[in-house]
């Protein structure tokens, strides 16, 4: 009997780009046939759950091979992590799970005739489909910033290639010069993670250079967990972090990349290190298949995540709109399981429960002291409303804060294990 390997499915679709004739590969024989674009956080997770049902045809469309996880890479651009510690190889969602992947990136979507086209030419048909392509950038809103400047003023929003140009510059950067941070408008991909960035990277400087200074201009008035990181900065980083909100100078309008520099309003910035993190929208399959509104994002209906602007395409992770779910990848994660038992229910027949949304997210402020928020979410009118939170508070003990570091390093490994599949 011959049978074509999950490995080989790949090679066929990347055979179509040397000229050989576009495959046509049909729904599986007898299963429902789930397509997931994007096998970041969100469309792994789909794919596992759905995988894990043994009663649908599950197809990951990434063209990665690995997925490096941008939770904990702040902690890289420290020095305290490794990027190899962060790397997840999707083959384990194959091997263990019985996906198949198809390492190609989707071009176009027949939203109608149930259909995916992917750039090296396959056409894949679906019952269902998912699409999880997490951000792309704003590039036209900063002048001077687009791909090739950030081979020079890196983003590092997504992580791999990025982190590891911008632990480069940090690492090569002269001791006194200035790391200058633009955090971007909301909504955006993790709203604390830019103020952990330098709250991690203002630790590096303490220990390696310590006359450097960090200065991020911000598009906002007010950031999440704002007082939490203002009295870990005046305690661990005293005079190191300088944090000006958009009244004080504007937002951030151009770069001039071989000056190295950053614009606002009424200010010219001079930075050693520039980190640029533009403003962000859907992923860009999102836009191309009308899947998104005039906000950029993707309307999905609370309960299903089934788009409301196309029928029989769901949309999980940081491309919704998700109401007062943040971007970040714990939502997406429990956005993707809520998903997958809608499609199940609408598939197989079985039993459709209302979701569990959930959001917990620990932030590192020093090695050993981080701060936790945990949310709970339900469906209310149409959109996804908070229900409970908790948060860390200013003046915990030591200890206390101590302890959150050491859980998040617990909840890191249980949770990308829950993701792509591996533990024991
Ligand atoms: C510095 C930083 C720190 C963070 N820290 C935390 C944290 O502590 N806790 C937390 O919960 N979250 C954190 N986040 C947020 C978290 O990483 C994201 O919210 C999460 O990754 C979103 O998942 P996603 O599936 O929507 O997107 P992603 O994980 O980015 O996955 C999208 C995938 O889609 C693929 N793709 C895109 N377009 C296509 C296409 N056309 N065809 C096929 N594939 C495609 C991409 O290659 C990618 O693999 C952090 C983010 C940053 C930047």
């Amino acid at each position: 009997m011959t049978a074509w390997t999950r490995r080989q499915i790949g090679g066929l679709v990347g055979g179509a780009l040397l000229g050989v004739a576009a495959p046509h590969i049909a729904r599986g024989q007898g299963r429902p046939r789930v397509i997931v674009i994007g096998g970041g956080i969100g469309g792994a997770t789909v794919a596992r759950y759905l995988a894990d049902l043994k009663s649908i045809d599950v197809t990951l469309v990434e063209p990665n091979s690995a997925h490096v996880t941008c939770f904990f890479s702040n902690l890289y651009l420290a020095g305290l992590r490794s990027l190899a510690s962060l790397t997840f190889d999707l083959e384990t969602l194959a091997e263990r799970h019985g996906i198949t992947i198809i390492r190609d990136s989707a071009v176009a979507i027949d939203a109608p005739g149930k259909g995916v086209e992917l750039q090296g030419g396959a056409k894949l048909s679906y019952d269902r489909l998912v699409v999880a392509p997490g951000i792309a950038f704003k590039f036209a809103e900063i002048e001077g910033y687009d791909e090739a400047a950030a081979k020079i003023m890196p983003h590092a929003w997504i992580a791999g290639s990025q982190s590891e140009l911008l632990r480069r510059q940090l690492k090569s950067m002269d001791d006194g010069g200035v790391f200058v941070i633009a955090a971007p408008p909301n909504p955006f991909r993790c709203p604390p993670a830019p103020y952990e960035r330098a709250s991690l990277v203002a630790y590096y400087f303490k220990q390696f250079k310590p006359k450097s200074k960090i200065l991020i201009l911000d598009a906002k008035d007010r950031f999440s967990g704002q007082e939490l990181f203002q009295d870990a900065w005046s305690r661990h980083y005293p005079g190191m972090i300088e944090w000006l909100p958009s009244q004080f100078t504007g937002a951030i309008k151009a770069v001039d990349v071989a000056a190295r520099s950053v614009v606002t309003e009424g200010e010219t910035f001079r930075a050693a290190v520039a980190n640029i993190i533009p403003a962000q929208k859907a992923g860009l399959i999102g836009e191309k298949a009308g899947l998104t509104d005039a906000s950029g994002w993707c309307p999905v209906d609370p309960v299903t995540f089934e788009s409301t602007l196309q029928p029989g395409i769901h949309v999980v992770g940081d491309s919704i709109i998700g109401g007062d779910m943040p971007k970040s990848a714990f939502s997406a994660n429990s956005q993707a399981k809520a998903c997958a038992f809608a499609i199940a229910a609408s598939l197989t027949g079985s039993p459709q429960f209302p979701p569990h949304l959930f959001n917990s997210c620990y932030t590192f402020l020093a090695p050993d002291d981080a701060f936790t928020n945990a949310l709970t979410f339900a469906p209310e009118g149409g959109r996804i409303k908070t229900v409970k939170m908790l948060i860390s508070k200013v003046g915990e003990s030591a200890e206390a804060r101590r302890r959150t570091a050491r859980h998040a390093v617990g909840w890191y490994s249980a949770f990308t294990a829950d993701v792509f599949g591996g533990g024991s």
